[in-house]
């Protein structure tokens, strides 16, 4: 929708470029992802990947103006020499999420302006009802339903060469410097049920509500977040080896159980986590990682656990290839 958006800007207001940027990541440390740009010669929009290094990208101070546009939520019109830039904010229901910048020679019309806002206006309506389609009500994390399709993507960029050779005993693949490397973690709640009889379901639901704060909080802006339904989340990141997988779902254990949830109290979490692997289905990968949770379950709760580890020492056998009819 964002390169349809700056394609039909061009056409429209044949500017030296149109560009879509986001604001992500955490406070103080944000960045510009662009979503989609095109300039006056180019055939197809550019825009960062989506799973892009967050230190790669431009820090949010180093466009104050950008900013300015954002916290203001108005119009802004900036002559730079020969050049004008104008920008719009761009916001969703719940926030602004970023900018739409337009850089022209001469200064952009009022009138022009006006269409500008009124297609703006159809982007935010239609964005409301993507979002509709794609996240969870409650927390606004993606729903299972576009889980396959990320899932899918991510794999798709796996690189299948030498993929036999470079095996574990376990079928994940060795350290290779700059290939990407996914890890699917299931996250449940433990004992969910008592929150809900003790305290009821609005509790519960936010009890649902915060956790999946804490979990933005503990990932990176670029990782997927579900809400699988019910009381389970699943996290599909991308990272460099095991061990930032394992920190990063040791971070959101440790931030779960250090939170004091209203009324409730204290809630942990169980994890299970896998690296995703060439070839695999959805379904398989979430079947290694929801193994690794009842092994969790099963053995105290609140604690991460890695499929790997769990066949190499023996805890656990190899899971079966499954068919995608089986689970889903
Ligand atoms: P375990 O530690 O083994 O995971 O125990 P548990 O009680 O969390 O697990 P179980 O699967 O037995 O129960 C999950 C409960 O989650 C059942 C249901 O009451 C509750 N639940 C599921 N979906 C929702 C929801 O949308 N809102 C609320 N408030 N509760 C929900
Ligand atoms: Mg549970
Ligand atoms: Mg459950």
């Amino acid at each position: 929708m964002d390169v349809t958006l700056v394609s039909a800007l061009r056409d429209m207001l044949e500017p030296s470029s149109v560009a879509i940027f986001r604001c992500v990541g955490d406070a103080g440390q944000q960045r510009w992802v662009t979503r989609a740009r095109l300039a006056a010669g180019d055939v197809v929009a550019s825009a960062d990947s989506l799973w892009a290094d967050p230190d790669k990208l431009p820090r949010a101070e180093d466009h104050p103006k950008r900013l300015d546009c954002m916290h203001q939520r108005s119009v802004m019109q900036l002559r730079d020499g020969e050049r004008w830039t104008t920008l719009f904010p761009l916001a969703t229901d719940r926030e602004v999420v970023g900018v739409l910048e337009i850089t022209t020679t001469e200064k952009l019309k009022t009138s022009d302006q006006r269409t500008v806002g009124g297609i703006l206006r159809i982007y935010h309506n239609f964005q409301g009802l993507l979002d509709y389609s794609e996240r969870d009500t409650l927390t606004g994390l993606l729903n299972r339903k576009t889980f396959d399709e990320s899932f899918l993507k991510a794999v798709g960029e796996l690189p299948r060469a030498h993929e036999e050779a470079q095996t574990h005993a376990d079928g994940d693949r060795r350290h290779e410097d700059g290939q990407p490397r996914y890890w699917i973690g299931v996250v449940d709640i433990d004992h969910f049920k008592s929150v809900n009889d003790r305290f009821g379901h609005l509790i519960g639901d936010e009890v649902l509500l915060l956790l999946s704060r804490l979990m933005r909080n503990s990932f990176r802006f670029h990782d997927l977040l579900y809400r699988f339904g019910g009381e389970e989340f699943v996290v599909l990141m991308r990272c460099e080896d095991e061990s930032d997988a394992a920190h990063a779902f040791e971070r959101l254990r440790h931030n779960t159980e250090s939170y004091q949830f209203p009324q409730v109290g204290q809630i942990t979490v169980s994890v299970g986590f896998t690296q995703v692997r060439v070839g695999d289905s959805p379904a398989m990968a979430f079947e290694r990682a929801d193994k690794a949770v009842y092994h969790a379950k099963a053995n105290g709760r609140n604690q991460v656990q890695s499929h790997a580890v769990l066949v190499q020492s023996g805890q656990m056998t190899e899971v079966e290839q499954l068919s995608d009819m089986e689970l889903f």
